[in-house]
């Protein structure tokens, strides 16, 4: 069906889709900056966010390689962050303009990173599973190193058939060779999203994301939520939905894609509209007003 020409333009516009939840090779997704364009292009995305885990160094590389393109690339980050009561949280940092701050901001963090990956080296090796950190080092490539390169080390070593079975045998949580992340509090990861001029968007908050945690992480500056991510129930999506309006927050969304060439995580399958990036951009104008 063809529409009509007054709404053309709009119509047009809202088809567009935007993803903004992704990770490259600079913290543990497998996508190189070429790799992530290029997917990013096949997906015929207008819009895509880099939020690798405690770093921005993919940003300007991503932005180069798509220069001209017609993909607009949004300078995002995924923190790890704890709230009042010690639970994990998950903060995106998007529309970031200061990368630099946010790459001094999280030095100490990406250290803790490697500090971690050799603790977990330890507790493997005390289970009989032998394991080098150089092969960790390596397979993270200088990037911030997190669990699914101590994964992906041990597949290729030959100790464990997936990465998966790593996780669900070793270093998921609560299993004998998991160590827990260093975290900032979720004060100072807000803090830090928009000194450095960006909005504060909790990822993928699930069932977890109910209207008491949400508003309290609203009062402590938080912008948005990700209503749309491959892990919510429909129920969920609805309810973070309504919470937006209600909270005067912003929606955002995206795939939380990895680098699989294939699945039900790949770029793009959030089919998240433009308008949400929109309504973004036009709360961060309002913030700075
Ligand atoms: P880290 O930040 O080092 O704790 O690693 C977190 C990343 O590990 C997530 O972004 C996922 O990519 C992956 N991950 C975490 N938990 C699991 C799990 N149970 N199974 C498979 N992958 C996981
Ligand atoms: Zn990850
Ligand atoms: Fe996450
Ligand atoms: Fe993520």
């Amino acid at each position: 069906m063809t529409a009509a020409p007054s709404e053309g333009r709009a119509a047009l516009r809202d088809a567009a889709a935007v993803d903004l939840h992704a990770h490259t090779t600079a913290s543990d997704g497998t996508a190189t900056p070429e790799r992530f364009v290029q997917a990013a292009r096949a997906a015929g995305l207008s819009a895509v966010a880099v939020t690798d885990h405690d770093t921005v160094a993919a940003v300007e590389p991503v932005r180069r390689l798509a220069a001209g393109a017609g993909l607009h690339v949004v300078a995002g980050v995924e923190m790890s962050v704890h709230d009042a009561e010690g639970k994990e949280v998950h903060m995106l940092g998007l529309h970031v303009a200061d990368l630099g701050m946010v790459e001094r901001a999280l030095a100490a963090v990406r250290k803790a990173r490697v500090e971690r990956a050799r603790l977990m080296v330890e507790k493997l090796r005390a289970l009989g599973v032998q394991l080098g950190m150089a092969d960790v080092l390596a397979e993270a490539g200088g990037g911030a190193v997190g669990r699914p390169h101590v994964a992906r080390a041990l597949v290729k070593a030959g100790r464990a058939a997936t990465a998966q079975a790593v996780f669900d045998n070793w270093i998921g949580a609560g299993k004998p060779a998991y160590v827990e992340k260093q975290r900032l509090a979720v004060e100072e990861g807000i803090a830090i999203i928009r000194a450095a001029g960006g909005i504060a968007v909790w990822a993928h908050p699930g069932a977890e994301g109910t209207r008491e945690r949400v508003a309290a992480l609203a009062a402590a500056g938080l912008d948005g939520l990700e209503v749309r991510h491959p892990s919510h129930a429909p129920a969920d999506t609805e309810r973070l939905r309504a919470l937006v309006d209600e909270l005067d927050l912003v929606p955002s969304g995206g795939s939380d894609w990895h680098g699989a060439a294939g699945g039900p995580r790949v770029l793009g399958c959030m089919h998240v509209s433009a308008v949400w990036m929109e309504l973004q951009l036009a709360h961060l104008a309002g913030r700075a007003a």
